[in-house]
């Protein structure tokens, strides 16, 4: 794969207790080194236009502000330093080149993956939360969407929490179908099954809030039932992957058991689901914060894009995910 890298996205310090933590990607980098074919690039950061065309412009010139002046706690698990604007800058930045480069048509094994951080999923049109400031996947949608590159794009999540932020700011559009998969009741507490979208964005969201201890045979039930035949009626012409890595079976904030086989899995369904749509791919990192998990996570989805096919996942759907999964599909999707 070809992975958006910048040393500045390690200089956004959140302090030594905090779990979104610049060793994350130092476990990732030190995951990827020897394995073949592993591309590093640096692409620019994101312009103050690229961000206010999904943050308020107040909100934008409020964050460069408190960096600054020196940052501290912008709520009580959201951090900045002076660097992080570069940071934050430059993870936006990295997804938009994300989505370009799947745009011009980065497949295989130049397939982009963006390792930014801060991650996005979580800012909202006007506020920063949840260890996110500006909404990388958001920013580079739009930017995708605005260039005149994708008339649609599909954004899948499948970060163990709910990406309120991405679902807020396209919540009212047509343009963007938003899917995510998630712990129910974990942070921020958003994404049920009846947020469905409003207005010319309805029934261009999708939230499966899974029960705790799901496990890879949940997570494909869902994408094969559900996410995929609704996506293949909708027809982007861009998959963004918000790719956390917090839903593993190790991580140390969530209970759910995704392996990481079942990354891969996934992988190969929304390849295989863009291959049919003919839309690009691209991967843009949210969270993951068990560092051996996220560092194996991201290896073995670059192995997938180097020729690895995992073992087909035989394991049970569970009945409570059975029953999200079921509550999903009565929401009509594609069925217009
Ligand atoms: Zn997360």
């Amino acid at each position: 794969m070809n992975f958006g890298y910048r040393a500045v996205c390690l200089d956004h310090d959140t302090g030594p207790r905090h779990p979104e933590h610049p060793d994350r990607l130092r476990a990732i980098r030190e995951g990827l080194s020897g394995a073949h074919g592993v591309v590093y690039k640096e692409p620019d950061s994101a312009t103050v236009a690229e961000l206010t065309a999904v943050h308020d412009d107040d909100y934008v010139d409020e964050v460069r502000e408190f960096c600054e002046s020196g940052g501290g706690d912008w709520d009580a698990d959201t951090v900045a330093v002076e660097a992080t604007w570069d940071a934050a800058t430059a993870s936006a930045g990295m997804a938009e080149w994300a989505a370009d480069r799947a745009l011009s048509g980065a497949d295989g094994r130049n397939t982009p993956f963006s390792l930014g951080r801060p991650p996005g999923h979580h800012a909202v049109v006007d506020d920063a939360m949840g260890f996110c400031f500006f909404n990388n996947a958001a920013v580079a949608a739009q930017a995708a969407l605005d260039a005149g590159d994708a008339d649609r794009v599909a954004i899948v999540d499948w970060d163990v929490h709910h990406g309120n932020g991405t679902q807020d700011i396209f919540y009212d559009r047509g343009d963007v179908f938003y899917v995510s998969l998630h712990e129910a009741g974990l942070y921020p507490g958003t994404g049920d099954v009846a947020e469905t979208g409003e207005g010319d964005g309805e029934e261009t969201t999708m939230n499966f809030p899974l029960p705790q201890g799901s496990t890879d045979a949940d997570y494909l039930a869902a994408f094969a039932e559900v996410v995929e035949p609704a996506l293949e009626s909708y027809d982007p012409d861009l998959l963004l992957v918000s790719a956390g890595f917090d839903a593993h079976e190790y991580d140390p904030i969530s209970r759910m058991r995704v392996s990481t086989e079942g990354y891969a899995l996934m992988t190969t369904r929304l390849r295989a689901l863009t291959e049919r749509a003919g839309a690009g791919l691209g991967f843009v990192l949210e969270g993951g914060y068990h560092l051996d998990a996220l560092a194996e996570g991201i290896h073995i989805i670059h192995e997938v894009f180097d020729g690895y096919e995992p073992a087909a996942d035989d394991g049970e759907i569970a009945d409570g995910a059975r029953e999200v999964i079921d509550d999903v599909a009565a929401q009509g999707f594609g069925e217009q």
